[in-house]
């Protein structure tokens, strides 16, 4: 982008974009190989009951800590990866380690139910995909049916037949499908209703305004009612409030993720939450 815009174009931009660019093309540049490198890590995030607060799941989202610029967010460098090709190795290595440390937690006595991967749109363009996913769990002997596949409302909007096989082909070795960020995209109610969708998560931007602003909490409620018509269960992200939780327990809403209940933590951390817990409660109303 930069490189075409030329010398004297450059001046357009001010000091921040210029080093807002600049950090972009570094981390474009430490893109390619980086699951290889060691600097990936899988980190995790409970998720609850939204009425007893027993642990329903935990969803691993990936951290990058790179040796020459630190710590990189994926809200920085997943868009990139998913650009560039990359997001195929880095996913591959996040099914992996994810299924992985679940398996493990469950031998350590951990009462797990589920984990929960995220899966770009970019991922469904590997072939391969549904036959890694079913390998990795037999590698590590976890059942499918105990990991979710967070998918975006993009996946349904692309509707290409690569994307449609490797969906078929998952839901055949028996994984979940998770709806994320639902409210955020541009799918309609019918591609919705053809995916065998098990979850539905409503995007934290609804959650964060629903107790100020009528027309979110609307969406809220409407979501909800959506999902629990179509069978599915209902998640909401983003919960950082006590009233957000009760407020969302008394709409119907079956779990529920944010801080109030635990924010994203590595492997010993999240053993250390989970033993720390005492009873079935202690997860929805402990402070983080
Ligand atoms: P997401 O899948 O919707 O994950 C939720 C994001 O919200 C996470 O950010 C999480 O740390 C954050 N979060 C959770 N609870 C709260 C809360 O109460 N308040 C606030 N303010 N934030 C909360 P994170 O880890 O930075 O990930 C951002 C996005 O990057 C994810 O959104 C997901 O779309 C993507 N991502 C993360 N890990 C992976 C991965 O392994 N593969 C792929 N393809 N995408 C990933
Ligand atoms: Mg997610
Ligand atoms: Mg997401
Ligand atoms: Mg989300």
């Amino acid at each position: 982008m930069m490189s075409a815009a030329g010398p004297g174009k450059a001046a357009l931009f001010g000091p921040v974009d210029a080093a807002r660019l600049r950090r972009r093309r570094e981390i474009y540049t430490l893109l390619p190989g980086v699951a290889g490198r060691g600097e990936l890590q899988c980190v995790f995030q409970p998720s609850v009951s939204a009425s007893g607060g027993e642990l329903r799941g935990l969803e691993s989202l990936v951290r990058w800590a790179s040796p020459t610029i630190g710590a990189i967010s994926p809200g920085e460098f997943i868009a990139m990866a998913e650009e560039s090709g990359e997001i195929v190795s880095i996913g591959r290595w996040m099914l992996d380690r994810a299924i992985a440390d679940f398996a493990r937690m469950r031998r350590m006595g951990l009462e797990v139910p589920q984990v929960s991967i995220n899966v770009s749109p970019a991922q469904f363009a590997d072939a391969e995909l549904a036959d890694f996913a079913r390998q990795t769990c037999e590698r590590h002997a976890v059942d499918p049916s105990r990991v979710v596949l967070e998918i975006t409302e993009s996946v349904l909007v692309d509707g290409s037949d690569m994307t449609s096989a490797a969906i078929d082909a998952l839901l055949g070795a028996g994984f979940v499908l998770s709806l994320d960020d639902f409210g955020t995209g541009y799918s309609n109610l019918r591609s919705l209703i053809r995916l065998k969708l098990s979850k539905v998560k409503i995007d934290m931007s609804f959650v964060r305004r629903m107790i100020e602003d009528k027309a979110s909490l609307i969406v809220v409620d409407t979501v909800i009612r959506l999902a629990r018509g179509l069978s599915c269960s209902v998640v909401a992200e983003g919960v950082e409030r006590q009233e957000q939780a009760d407020l969302l327990r008394s709409l119907g809403c079956d779990e529920i993720q944010g801080y109030l209940v635990g924010r994203p933590m590595p492997f010993g951390e999240f053993v250390a939450w989970c033993e720390g817990r005492t009873d079935a409660v202690a997860g929805a109303t402990e402070a983080p």
